[in-house]
């Protein structure tokens, strides 16, 4: 059985937000009959961050009925505008939101993120089943395919680590469907627990999804489909001037991602990078033109600035309540209670008597963080910042864009300078 080459496409939730846009992705795959491809979807527009609201309310015991019917019926309003009369698409659609109305008024436990997880990942369960039954529908040969069967993670809730051996013998369910020209459909950002139980690989998940079948099934290449043009400079919803990198080395890549560059998953990079898998960029509005591609050679790195933002941050200072310096116990202690709470710190500093990190907002997670460490420690924090990254920064720039800003930290290297900022 020949399984390769295999082209993996990523379409993320602003690819599938309405019914126009699942016929656009229909249209982009037409083009591309004959091949090989496993296609991995987003959730259709907000819905993941419709998801959250529907979880924040079930776990502090409010009614979540609200929220869920709100989510019923964008997505019976796209199956509707897609399939006119024809029920039999809504047939999976409505076996998910059984679950998920099952799931509400189930009794919660007061594992945040365990409980996060039972819910989050319905929005690519749905997106996964009407997009599929539309191809069919369209003439397309599709399989769909459920990823909590083929990636194995861990059980680190919300942000899972892959078991990779095991998901390489999963993934055979694939590669057995991957003969003549069939398609495969699958979710993004979901797996499967030790239990069976689902999980989560974090926000944004979907690409790093992506790559992980990408990896498994040696792809010739990966695309993640955007509403941008390619891998650009700055986020065009702030910067009116931005370029788009063409090519970019999987190494800078990788340093733009990590900081925060909204355009790919920071976990995105590396198992591609480990097969020599090139990632194009491209752009679901206008998918003739080139995009941008990540591969090896460095060569065409540019060196024009890049700019990446980060909103909503906090920046806690911790400094012990017994007067000693922060020295190698402390950190210890203090990691071990973020990692427990699977907080990510995006930048930290320490001085003699204060340790500083740098997060998303996150109230609930907060809330535990002084709880746990609040005896030992005084802990101040500033939220509403703003975090700073520019790669390749050059003086103008870095005065036009702190100009009237209060800086409250700041790290410098050769090569990128970071700001916490109000
Ligand atoms: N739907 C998930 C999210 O919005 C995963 C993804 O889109 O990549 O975070
Ligand atoms: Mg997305």
């Amino acid at each position: 059985m020949s399984v390769s080459p295999v082209k993996v496409f990523k379409f993320g939730g602003a690819s599938v937000r309405d019914a126009p846009a699942v016929r656009n992705v229909a249209s982009i795959l037409r083009r591309l009959r004959g091949e090989k491809l496993v296609v991995v979807v987003s959730a259709m527009g907000k819905t993941t961050n419709a998801l959250e609201e529907v979880h924040k309310a079930r776990f502090h015991k409010k009614d979540a009925a609200e929220e869920l019917s709100i989510i019923r019926k964008f997505h019976e309003d796209i199956i509707r505008d897609l399939f006119g009369d024809n029920q039999e698409p809504t047939k999976k659609a409505n076996i998910f939101f059984d679950e998920l109305q099952n799931i509400i008024v189930q009794p919660c436990s007061d594992n945040y993120d365990r409980e996060y997880d039972r819910i989050i990942g319905y929005g690519e369960l749905l997106s996964s089943a009407i997009i599929q039954s539309y191809l069919q529908q369209q003439g397309l040969p599709t399989f769909f395919v459920d990823a909590r069967q083929i990636i194995h993670t861990d059980n680190r809730y919300r942000d899972a680590r892959v078991i990779w051996e095991k998901s390489d013998i999963a993934a055979n369910a694939i590669r057995a469907l991957l003969v003549g020209d069939n398609m495969v459909v699958v979710q993004g950002f979901i797996g499967c627990g030790p239990s069976g139980e689902m999980t989560s690989l974090g926000r944004e998940g979907s690409d790093f999804t992506a790559s992980i079948i990408a990896y498994l099934l040696n792809a010739e290449s990966t695309t993640i489909w955007k509403d941008v043009p390619g891998m650009l400079n700055a986020d065009p919803k702030w910067f009116k001037d931005t370029v788009k990198l063409d090519r970019i080395s999987y190494h800078e890549a990788i340093e733009l991602a990590y900081y925060g560059a909204g355009v790919i998953h920071p976990k995105t990079i590396k198992p591609l990078q480990n097969k020599r898998i090139p990632l194009y960029i491209k752009s679901f509005v206008d998918p003739a033109a080139e995009g941008s591609v990540i591969q090896e050679n460095m060569d065409n790195d540019t060196l024009v600035p890049s700019y990446i933002f980060k909103k909503d941050q906090l920046l806690i200072s911790l400094t012990p309540k017994d007067f000693s310096f922060v020295a190698e116990d402390n950190l210890k202690e203090i990691f071990e209670v973020l990692s427990r709470l699977g907080i990510r710190i995006h930048l930290m500093e320490n001085s003699a008597i204060s340790f500083s990190i740098c997060l998303d907002e996150d109230e609930y997670k907060r809330k535990c963080l002084f709880e746990q460490l609040g005896d030992r420690y005084n802990i101040r924090y500033n939220n509403e910042l703003t975090l700073m990254t520019i790669r390749h920064y050059d003086s103008k720039t870095l005065q036009m864009l702190t100009e009237n800003k209060e800086i409250l930290l700041e790290q410098r290297s050769r090569h990128t300078v970071r700001m916490i900022m109000r």
